[in-house]
């Protein structure tokens, strides 16, 4: 695996790439990389010729308020799991890389912004939009892969995609978990031993929707009640949001009883937030509509 910081480099080198005709896959992390970022790059390396992994703790998607200073760095650990997993090459820029002086321009996608996630994190997913579009500049993928526990981020990049004429296609990648079904997550690092325990609260409560809208809820706001009340049961969790959304417009869905919806969670274990979502259809509905052929459960 060749390891880049720096544009021009990276660009001379998948230039080469692309005159012999090679696909070329990009999955962006922010690093920390875990097997749910693993499972990213294998599915790129199934897809592609070549993998980019790129790990940047981008600080234009963080608020003041939030833990850029303290979100888990360790860019030796994660070339060895990126270069393991099968990427061929690793960008790891600087800040002053990615924003050198006089840097100005923003991208947003603002309305499907500002909604779940971006009610709560006002410029996040402007700060996302905004490196993801330069990424997307840098290594001109064939293919750029998100995984679903991020769901609205990758709703979002089709958008962006779609409205800016970019030639990648978005690849949805199944969550993957721990064996309690907590999704893997950078971030479940600053957990304590009790708090890991409670944060199993979060699939528990994915697992309940799907099996009331499986025995035939119809209810939205219903099951969104039963859902909060098995998270405020655990006394570490306290709730961000409970959202039941149309999985394309991202709009709050009231009846379930003709198609699938996704239940999307946000949810503070003590100071630590977590986000988790799940598709849920009435029996017999096939979820592979939206996007997913799979979506994965505890082992
Ligand atoms: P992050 O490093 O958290 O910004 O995530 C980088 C990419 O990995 C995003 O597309 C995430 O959705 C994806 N990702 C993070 N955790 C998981 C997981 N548990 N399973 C699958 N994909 C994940």
């Amino acid at each position: 695996m060749r390891t880049f910081q720096q544009v021009g480099p990276l660009r001379t080198y998948l230039r080469g790439i692309r005159a012999e005709g090679k696909t070329i896959g990009f999955v962006p992390t922010m690093g920390a990389l875990h097997d749910g970022h693993k499972g990213l790059i294998q599915r790129a390396k199934g897809d592609c010729d070549l993998v980019v992994t790129s790990a940047y703790v981008n600080p234009a998607q963080f608020a003041a308020n939030e833990d850029f200073d303290r979100y888990p760095r360790d860019m030796n650990a994660d070339q060895a799991i990126a270069s393991n997993a099968g990427a061929d090459a690793f960008f790891m820029p600087s800040t002053d890389e990615m924003y050198p002086a006089g840097f100005q321009t923003v991208v947003d996608v603002p309305d499907m912004g500002a909604v779940l996630e971006g009610a709560h994190r006002p410029t996040h997913f402007r700060g996302v939009v905004t490196v993801v579009t330069k990424l997307l500049n840098i290594v001109q993928p064939d293919r750029i892969y998100f995984g679903q526990k991020d769901y609205q981020q990758l709703i979002i990049i089709e958008h962006l995609v779609r409205d800016l004429n970019i030639q990648s296609a978005v690849i949805l990648v199944p969550t993957v978990r721990e064996s309690d079904g907590l999704a893997m997550s950078s971030r479940n690092a600053y957990l304590s031993e009790q708090e890991r325990e409670a944060a199993a609260i979060l699939y528990r409560a994915l697992m309940l929707a799907d099996e009331m809208v499986k025995n035939g809820v119809t209810s939205a706001d219903e099951v969104k009640r039963d859902v909060e009340r098995l998270i405020s049961s655990e006394p570490l969790a306290s709730i961000d949001y409970v959202a039941l959304i149309n999985p394309d417009t991202l709009q709050e869905v009231h009846s379930l009883a003709d198609g699938v919806a996704l239940v999307a969670l946000a949810v503070r274990i003590g100071k630590t937030r977590l986000i988790d979502n799940w598709f849920v259809a009435p029996a017999g509905i096939p979820i592979s509509k939206n996007r997913l052929s799979s979506q994965s459960r505890a082992k």
